[in-house]
């Protein structure tokens, strides 16, 4: 007598199984919303988190996650040290950058824009290098 109410039906308030984004398991979720006769969106039975209905964990972007974090912890690994160093750096003394200063290797400059930078080198008669913190950029100097 329960063909009234199949158990495969799917409406707010059925328990369904789903991929949590804060556990990051495949856990029991209760639907909160439908589209459709899809769950649009679920909450987390073990962290009461409402979030999209995923019926998969998002394997493939994980693995690409995972990559892209070694390789985003190597470069910021990279990065962190040049943080430090500017960080250093903000304590030194360093020159106001103007297009008619003269600049050289290892000078720390300021610029209006970009901000604290270090000369990487100096190219004759009138360009620098500098890197600030999150470029290389060259610029005039010595210009009269
Ligand atoms: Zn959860």
């Amino acid at each position: 007598m329960c063909y009234n109410r199949p158990m495969s039906k799917i409406a707010a308030g059925t328990e369904i199984e789903s991929y949590c984004t804060k556990c990051k398991l495949i856990l029991a979720h209760t639907v909160v919303s439908m589209d459709g006769a899809k769950p649009k969106r679920v909450k987390c039975n073990t962290c009461d988190g409402e979030h999209n209905y995923r019926p998969k964990k998002p394997a493939t972007k994980t693995t690409a996650a995972k990559k892209g974090k070694t390789t985003r912890g190597a470069s910021k690994k990279s990065r962190q040290s040049w943080e430090d160093t500017m960080k250093e750096a903000a304590d030194k003394p360093h020159k106001k950058y103007s297009m008619s200063g003269s600049f050289s290797e290892g000078d720390w400059i300021e610029h209006d824009t970009f901000g604290l930078g270090c000369v990487q080198s100096f190219t004759a008669p009138n360009k620098i290098t500098v890197r600030f913190a999150d470029s290389t950029r060259m610029l005039v100097c010595n210009y009269s």
